[in-house]
Order: C-alpha cells, then structure tokens, then sequence
C-alpha cells in the first residue's frame, strides 16, 4: 500500500508518500507561506527537486498541487492518484477524547474540532488539512494519528495536577503530553534493536528538538512525560521557557498589567535558549557564541543541560530500573557533546557512553559504554512511518 502522510500548520503543509511494502519514501516536501505568497518544495527518491515560490491561497490548492507532482508524467513517482491507498494525518491535539488512532468520520472530526480548545495552535490548521485532503482525494480513507496518544496510559499520578480535582472534571485540565508518535517510534525502534519485547523493557526517551520531550517508557507504555497540558511544560527549549513556578504569571501581570496571553506568548515564543542568551533559540548558535566567551550563551547551554540531566535523573528515579536511554531529534541525534556532557553525571550509577561512538551525527547506533548498566542509543525518530504504519493497519482492518 502507498500512504500520504500529511502535516498540516497554520500555512503549511508537510507531506510524504510512502511505500508500506519497503517503508521507502517515495517522494517528500513541503507547502510553506499558504495564504500569503506561497512556496512549494517536492523532492523524490529518484533526486528530482522542485523549490519554487507558487501561489498558495489556501490549503486546498497547496494539496492539489502535491498531487499535482506525484502524479506528474515527468517528475512524478505514481501514474494516478488512485495509487494512494490512504492519507494519515498527523493531528497534536487528542486530548481527553483519543485514545488510539482513528479512521476519520464525522464523529471524529467533530471530537478534533471539540479539542481546538486545549490545542488552538494546531488542531485547527489540522482540520483544515483533512477538509483539503477531502476535497482532492474524496474516495480515499483518512486517518488521523495524535501526538497525545501514546501519552494515555499515564496513572493518574502523573496525569494529573496537584490542583483541585474540579478543573480536570469541568475543564480537562491534565498533563496530555507531546511527541508521543516520535516516543512511540523511537522505544520500539529500540526494543527491536536489542531484540526484546517491548514489554520487557523500561526506556526513557529523549526527544529533543525545538521543542523537546523526555518520557519514562514502562514495559512498552508512557508512565511519565515532561511536557504538560501545553507542550510548554518541561524542559527549557529552543523559545519557550519550560517548567517554572506558576506564579510568576501572575506577578508578571500584578506588576506589568501584561495580559496573560502576551505573557503565555512571551513563555512560548520569546523565552528558553533564545531569551536567556539573546543570540538565538538554535543550540547550535548559542554553542558558538559559549566557544567565544559569551557568559549569557554559556548560561543557557547549562539551563539545556541541567533539564534534561533532571529529566533523566526524575524517570530513573520514578522508573526504579531502567534498561535504555534513547536520544532522538534535531539536538538528541546531533549534539554530541550534550549526550556527552549528560551522561557523563550517570556514571556514579555505572551508566556510561563510548566517547568514540558518541562521536557520531543523525545515524542509527548504539553508544553504551563498556560494562554499562544501562544501553545507550541514538535513533532518528520517523514519525511518518509511524503515522504511516497506523494508517496501514487501521485501513486493512476496515
Ligand atoms: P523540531 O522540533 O522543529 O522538529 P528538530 O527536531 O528538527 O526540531 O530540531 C531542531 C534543532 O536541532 C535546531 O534548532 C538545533 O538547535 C538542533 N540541531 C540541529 N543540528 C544540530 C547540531 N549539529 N548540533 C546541535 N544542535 C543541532
């Protein structure tokens, strides 16, 4: 079968055609500036490139466009639309209504648009996606795969906040998490590398990117993830601030008057590695900038290091034995140094890396260090896959 995954933003469209029976990418690229000016970018297996400014009035056109060049007589990698067996769609918010991925109804579209409240950045820009995919593929099946599922089967321990229980009853306030596809992928990636059951293992997974989460896998199920009700909980990232005491919301507002949400914008999009060394939200910037001698820089180097250091110690701690470490996305595949710097305050608890191994980029490969107790991996996430490999499965099954 031949899957579109599709990744819809608020102006932009990320896709890829897949190829279930090898798992390869056929073709991949992405619409970006929908509604305003328009760009589209498509590249095949085969090494064609298309990088063009088009214009893109809305989502519809962006879709038609990319079926438009996969089924190209010349650049295309499919004769006809009908190819495409069904389009997974990646959707952030499932919230309190999914549990698992879905096969798209009504119903479910309705439960996507009940849930633009406690995600109004993403599940709204998501239905326009699967309007426009309606639209231009009507006969074929849609599915939708959430970031917050793998998250579901937290005990309430850890799903919950410490706060009255009437704001989670009336109001769905709850720990959802994030990235659970990339978690998902990544901890049975792993367990497949070490060739055991992912039952039989407890891994923590370290997805770290512009925005990053780190999560306790418990015998093959998330039991704890650092990001909250909001994918603002946590770790200190690229541009948003992490976790801090909650009061500082309101002392900001008591003493600037600044409404709530310019401050929830300011701790979204204005803070983390980007305010706290005022170069730049890129780890890579701010490493050049903490080689020259900047203290600001070097401060925020540390915050990064110091939060996933936390994060790692807490899930060891919660987990009480733990089997894999797994480092994943942009900064977990790349920055070796920061695996390096991590892992090396494990070591008292014999968990230890292999320099030279770690001195790798974005490969698959394991890094543990001789006689550690713990085995230590670098794996590049595929959420694609993931979604793909869902929508495989739930369209078979119909
Ligand atoms: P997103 O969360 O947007 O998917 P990614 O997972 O692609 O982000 O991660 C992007 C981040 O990865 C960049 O902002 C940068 O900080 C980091 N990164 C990428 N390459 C390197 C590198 N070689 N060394 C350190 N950090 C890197």
């Amino acid at each position: 079968m031949i899957i579109l995954v599709v990744n819809t933003g608020s102006s932009s469209l990320k896709y890829q055609l897949i190829n279930m029976d090898d798992n390869s990418v056929l073709a991949k690229g992405l619409c970006e500036r929908i509604g305003e000016d328009g760009h589209m970018n498509y590249k095949t297996d085969a090494g064609t490139v298309f990088d063009h400014d088009v214009p893109l009035p809305d989502h519809g056109v962006a879709m038609q466009l990319v079926i438009n060049a996969l089924t190209d007589p010349e650049h295309g990698v499919i004769a006809d639309m009908n190819e495409i067996g069904a389009v997974g769609h990646r959707i952030v918010q499932g919230g309190y209504l999914f549990d698992k991925s879905e096969i798209i109804t009504d119903e479910v579209e309705a439960g996507i648009e009940e849930l633009c409240t406690i995600g109004p950045l993403h599940n709204p820009p998501a239905l326009v996606g699967i309007r426009a995919c309606k639209k231009v593929l009507p006969d074929t099946p849609g599915v939708v795969v959430f970031d917050t599922t793998f998250h579901r089967t937290m005990p309430d321990e850890c799903k919950y906040y410490a706060i009255p229980w009437e704001y989670a009853e009336k109001y769905h306030v709850q720990r959802y998490g994030a990235h659970g596809t990339s978690h998902r992928y990544v901890s049975e990636r792993c367990a497949e590398l070490m060739g055991k059951d992912p039952k039989d293992l407890n891994i923590i997974t370290c997805h770290l990117g512009n925005g990053s989460s780190i999560t306790a896998v418990k015998g093959g199920k998330c039991y704890d993830t650092s990001m909250g009700l909001t994918p603002l909980e946590g770790l200190v990232m690229g541009t948003r601030c992490g976790s801090i005491d909650p009061t500082v919301v309101s002392f900001i507002y008591e003493q600037t008057g600044m409404p709530v949400k310019e401050i929830t914008d300011m701790m979204t999009k204005k803070s983390g590695l980007l305010a706290v060394s005022e170069i730049s939200g890129d780890v890579r910037d701010v490493c050049i900038a903490e080689a020259k001698g900047n203290h600001k820089a070097h401060v925020a180097r540390e915050m990064l290091l110091r939060s996933v250091k936390r994060f790692i110690g807490a899930y060891i701690a919660e987990l009480g034995q733990v089997d894999a470490i797994v480092f994943t996305a942009g900064i977990g595949e790349n920055d070796a140094e920061l695996r390096e710097k991590v892992m090396d305050n494990f070591g008292f608890m014999g968990i230890t890396i292999d320099k030279k191994k770690n001195d790798c980029r974005g490969k698959e490969v394991e890094i543990t260090g001789k006689d550690s107790k713990v085995r230590v991996f670098i794996i590049p996430t595929n959420e694609e896959l993931m979604i793909a490999k869902d929508t495989q499965a739930l369209v078979e099954a119909m």
